[in-house]
């Protein structure tokens, strides 16, 4: 059941934005003993958090935009239904973005943007297993490890310096053979030359229902919910939603995901935040044994055996929060998926889109508004919402309690796209 507030009742938070990062947040707030509201345009409606991989990919601490990317994007782009894809419409207004990717390739700027990720992804454990623990998630969490596979010895030599510069920042990994690649996973084709075992890596059951979960949990711990599209930050305590009223906070968290610029942009702050839209297909029926994420090189894809059936994703398309999805991309990762798994069943295959929020430096945006620094921001965590949700939340908490946060807060601040 959901309420409206009234303008007299303030809470200490308002939360915006019910996905991953906004309810971790909440239920982080909440923890501390803050009376909080959360406000979602649609409790029960999806959301990225919901159809995601599932993945804890802890590992992933350089960013997308890699040296020499362009060359590839280039070839990429040709292939309809490749792993990325430009509707050419959205470019004028995507065009800042893609010069901002463009930049976080320079060497400076990757490998600070690689150390401020890993500080993250170390300490997602810390913060995410104490959370699926008061939610009673523990036993859909599966830590396996992944596995990344190639097909060519080109691409796997082509990765190594990457590889490198993540084990130095943290990650544990070790590279395996043919053989060994069969051996770890034998329901894949005897296609690969090399793999790399990613130690840390673990994945979840179902993310939808890590989601649901923590929004029963949230609701349990008192917060109040209140359904309504927030259209604007009218005042440092105010959240001016689209039926004109308000719900009020002493501070407001702006966790809405893809949709996150306009609010910051209704009190001055500036961001650069893309749709990069994801797709994947749900096999129930797959019939196939795979014992941990695997994470194909070359394609740009993944399959993860889910509780809810392997679920095959990945795709990268830029075309704004509300073009309408093109599944084809999905029955593309599908028809990958079949070539790679061989005999996997696609009987009632589901497929789905999903609205990545991605900033052009692959960090998030964690950290008080400079304007009005009774908002705080956590959004921007294109493919790892899920994996640095929680850590996310403690961070936002101890903002919002005016304790030191437990890192340093400067890489992630809105701040850095002011120039
Ligand atoms: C194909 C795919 C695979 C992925 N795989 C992984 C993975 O393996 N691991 C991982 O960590 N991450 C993964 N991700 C990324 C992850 O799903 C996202 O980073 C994460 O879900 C973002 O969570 P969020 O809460 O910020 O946004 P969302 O889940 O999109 O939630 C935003 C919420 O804000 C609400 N909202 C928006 N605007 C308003 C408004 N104005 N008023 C009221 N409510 C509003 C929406 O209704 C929604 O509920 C994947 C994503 C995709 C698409």
């Amino acid at each position: 059941m959901t309420m409206n507030v009234s303008n007299e009742e303030m809470s200490d938070v308002v939360v915006i934005g019910a996905g991953i990062v906004g309810l971790a947040c909440a239920w982080a707030a909440l923890r501390d003993g803050a009376r909080v509201t959360i406000v979602d345009r649609d409790f029960e409606g999806d959301r990225a958090s919901h159809g995601n991989a599932g993945g804890i990919a802890v590992t992933e601490s350089t960013p997308i935009a890699v040296h020499g990317m362009f060359t590839k994007a280039a070839k990429w782009l040709i292939d309809p239904l490749g792993p990325l894809a430009l509707d050419w419409k959205h470019l004028p207004k995507a065009l800042p973005w893609f010069m901002a990717f463009r930049r976080a390739t320079e060497p400076a700027r990757y490998q600070a943007i690689s150390h401020a990720l890993a500080l993250l992804n170390n300490r997602v454990y810390d913060d995410i297993l104490p959370m699926f623990d008061d939610i009673g998630a523990t036993s859909m969490h599966y830590r396996q490890g992944a596995l990344t596979v190639y097909e060519t010895d080109e691409a796997f030599a082509a990765d190594q310096a990457e590889w490198m510069l993540k084990r130095e920042l943290g990650a544990r990994w070790h590279a395996m053979n043919a053989q060994q690649v069969r051996e770890c996973e034998p329901a894949l084709a005897p296609l690969f030359r090399h793999g790399v075992f990613l130690d840390d890596w673990s994945h979840v059951g179902d993310p939808r229902r890590i989601v649901t979960l923590l929004r029963e949990r949230v609701r349990a711990l008192g917060a109040r919910f209140v359904t309504g599209v927030a259209r604007a930050i009218e005042s440092p305590d105010a959240v001016l939603l689209d039926d004109a009223t308000r719900v009020k906070g002493r501070r407001i968290v702006v966790a809405a995901g893809a949709w996150s610029s306009a609010l910051a942009k209704s009190i001055g702050d500036r961001v650069l935040l893309e749709s990069e839209r994801g797709y994947n297909a749900t096999l129930p029926k797959h019939g196939v044994r795979l014992n941990r994420e695997v994470i194909f090189a070359e394609r740009k894809f993944v399959a993860t055996p889910l509780d809810v059936g392997v679920r095959i994703g990945g795709a990268a398309e830029f075309a704004g929060v509300d073009a309408p999805p093109n599944y084809r991309r999905s029955d593309a990762l599908l028809a990958l998926g079949k070539r790679f798994i061989p005999g996997i069943d696609d009987t009632e295959a589901m497929k789905w889109m999903g609205n990545r929020p991605a900033t052009p430096d692959s960090l998030p945006v964690i950290g008080a508004s400079p304007r009005v620094p009774s908002v705080v921001y956590a959004f921007g965590h294109g493919h790892l919402g899920l994996t640095q949700s929680a850590t996310t939340a403690a961070l936002v908490a101890d903002v919002l309690a005016s304790r030191t946060p437990r890192l340093p807060l400067a890489p992630y601040s809105i701040a850095r796209f002011e120039n």
